[in-house]
């Protein structure tokens, strides 16, 4: 049988709503609530709050690193554009095709790897290797 955590000699009829102890009255709730702690529940607490923290770092921040210091800069990106070679090329529409079919591809790996298997957009990205890596 459960007595009052309060009085300690009625039994209780309510329970407080915040710590969920029970108590007899309101004269006993009024005692009580001077002194009332929410519940706490350390372990969820703790669980959450590194669940909800940013880690350090992540796979996806590394690979983004990677694609940063491969990104070519804009002045050679500006070479491509006057290389009399690739203009040539760039003359043939298939080629043009593909670039256009790869600009708009879902996925752009799997559009690489279909136009890697052309000769015609091998020599155009070796013809662009050319100019990039050319100091
Ligand atoms: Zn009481
Ligand atoms: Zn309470």
């Amino acid at each position: 049988m459960q007595i009052c955590n309060v009085c300690s000699e009625q039994t209780p009829k309510y329970r407080c709503p915040t710590c969920k102890i029970r108590y007899c009255s309101l004269a006993c709730y009024k005692i009580h609530k001077d002194t009332c702690l929410p519940l706490t529940q350390p372990s969820r607490i703790t669980v959450d709050k590194t669940v909800t923290l940013p880690e350090p770092w992540n796979v996806e921040d590394l690979l983004d690193e990677d694609h940063y210091t491969d990104r070519v800069p804009l002045e050679i990106l500006q070479r491509l554009g006057e290389s009399q070679e690739l203009r040539d090329l760039l003359h043939n529409p298939h080629l043009r095709q593909l670039l256009r079919s790869i600009d708009t591809a879902d996925s752009k790996d799997d559009a690489m790897k279909a136009a890697m298997q052309e000769p015609l957009f091998v020599e155009l990205s070796d013809q662009c290797l050319q100019i990039v890596e050319n100091k």
